[in-house]
C-alpha cells in the first residue's frame, strides 16, 4: 500500500446482513421496486453485454436534461453520486474543502483520500446550518440538502447565499434527498458558474442496486469532471444501469407517486413516535433522525436488530442517542412502531 493511504479510514457503508431476513430501515433504499419500465429496458440489454456501454452516456444525459430544464452539456453521470462527489472533491480540492461536522460521512473519506485541508463547521445544537459560516470561505464547500442523518434542509434562498457569497469558489450541494420535501438548486445552475448540484437515482428512483448518480452544473464544470471521469475510468455505467436510468425516467410519474407515499409515511411514523415520547428531528429526506429519553440510542437499535429491525447508529459523542430510521412502507413502519412499543414496555 503507498504511504499515503496508510492511515485512510475508509467509510462504513450500512449494514447488509445476510444471517436472517430483516426489515431493512438502515440504508435509506426506497421500499418500491424500480419501474417496469426500467426493469425492461435493463433487462434488453443483456443480449448486448458483449458490447461496451456508450461512454459519452448519451440518452441518459439527454433524459436527464429534459427532466431538469437543462442541456446535455450541463449534466455528467457517475456510478452511483458517490462516484460523482468524488470527482468533485478530486477536482476542486486544492482550494481545501470545507463541510459540516455532522454530514455524510464520505466528505470526510474523500478529503483524506485526496489529501485534502478540511474545514470541518460544527452544526449548531440543533443540528441546523448556520449559513453565516459558509460566507466567504475561499474553499470548496460540500453541504447535503436535505442533511443526513439529520433530514434538515436549507431553503433555496439559503443556498443562494452560500453560492453567491463564494463566487470564487466551487459549491456542491449534494441532493441525494431532495425529491423528498427538499428544494432544488439546479434551477440556479444557469445563474452561477460555482455551482455543482448532484443527484441519485438510489433514493427517490429505486435504483440502489443499480449505482446511478449525476451531476449538474455549467459546462466549464461537468467539463472538469468529465476530464477525470475519462481519466480514471470511462464506461463507469454499465449498459443495464444507463437503460435502467432512461426506463425509470419515463416513469416520473411514479417516482412522485412513491416520494408521497413516503413522505405520508413519514408524517404517520413522526406522530406514532411522538406519542411515545421520542424527539424526531422534522425531516425533508425518506428517513427521520429521533431520540428517546426512555432508552439508550445504542441499547434501542441493538434491541431492534435481535427483533429483525435494522436501523442505523452512528457510535459518536453528539449523535449516540439518536437512531436513524429509513421511511419504508406502511407494513414496515407498523413493524418498527410495533417493536419499538414491546421494548419500551420491556
Ligand atoms: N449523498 C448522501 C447525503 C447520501 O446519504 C448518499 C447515500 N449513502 C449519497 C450521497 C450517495 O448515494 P449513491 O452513491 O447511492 O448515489
Amino acid at each position: 500500500m503507498s504511504r499515503r493511504f496508510d492511515r485512510l479510514t475508509p467509510y462504513t457503508p450500512g449494514e447488509q446482513p445476510v444471517d436472517k431476513p430483516y426489515v431493512k430501515l438502515n440504508t435509506n433504499e426506497s421500499p418500491f421496486p424500480p419501474s417496469d419500465k426500467a426493469i425492461a429496458a435493463a433487462k434488453a440489454e443483456l443480449e448486448r453485454l458483449h458490447l461496451y456501454p456508450d461512454p459519452t452516456c448519451g440518452k441518459l444525459r439527454g433524459a436527464l436534461a429534459q427532466r431538469y430544464g437543462v442541456t446535455p452539456d450541463r449534466v455528467m453521470v457517475g456510478n452511483g453520486s458517490d462516484e460523482v462527489l468524488s470527482f468533485a472533491f478530486m477536482a476542486y480540492g486544492d482550494a481545501g474543502v470545507a463541510y459540516p461536522d455532522i454530514t455524510y460521512g464520505f466528505y470526510s473519506v474523500f478529503a483524506d483520500l485526496y489529501g485534502l485541508d478540511a474545514k470541518v463547521i460544527p452544526l449548531r445544537e440543533d443540528f441546523s446550518v448556520n449559513v453565516e459560516d459558509y460566507k466567504g470561505l475561499g474553499r470548496t464547500i460540500f453541504i447535503a440538502n436535505p442533511n443526513a442523518p439529520t433530514g434538515l434542509c436549507l431553503t433555496l434562498a439559503e443556498i443562494e447565499e452560500i453560492v453567491t457569497a463564494n463566487p470564487d469558489n466551487v459549491v456542491v450541494v449534494d441532493e441525494a434527498y431532495v425529491d423528498f420535501g427538499g428544494e432544488s438548486a439546479v434551477v440556479l445552475t444557469d445563474k452561477y458558474q460555482n455551482l455543482l448540484v448532484t443527484g441519485t437515482f438510489s433514493k427517490s428512483r429505486s435504483m440502489a442496486g443499480a449505482r446511478l448518480g449525476f451531476g449538474i452544473a455549467c459546462p466549464s464544470l461537468i467539463q472538469d469532471l468529465e476530464t477525470l471521469r475519462y481519466s480514471t475510468n470511462p464506461y463507469n455505467v454499465n449498459r443495464m444501469t444507463l437503460a435502467a436510468g432512461w426506463g425509470q425516467l419515463a416513469d416520473e410519474e411514479t417516482t412522485r407517486q412513491n416520494c408521497q407515499t413516503v413522505m405520508d409515511n413519514r408524517a404517520y411514523t413522526t406522530e406514532k413516535l411522538t406519542e411515545m415520547g421520542f424527539d424526531v428531528i422534522p425531516s425533508c429526506a425518506n428517513f427521520v433522525f429521533a431520540t428517546c429519553p426512555k432508552i439508550e440510542g445504542k441499547a434501542l437499535y441493538l434491541k431492534l436488530k435481535e427483533a429483525g429491525i435494522l436501523v442505523r447508529h452512528f457510535d459518536t459523542e453528539r449523535l449516540k442517542e439518536y437512531n436513524r430510521i429509513t421511511i419504508g412502507s406502511r407494513a414496515q413502519m407498523d413493524a418498527l412502531l410495533t417493536a419499538i412499543k414491546t421494548i419500551l414496555e420491556a
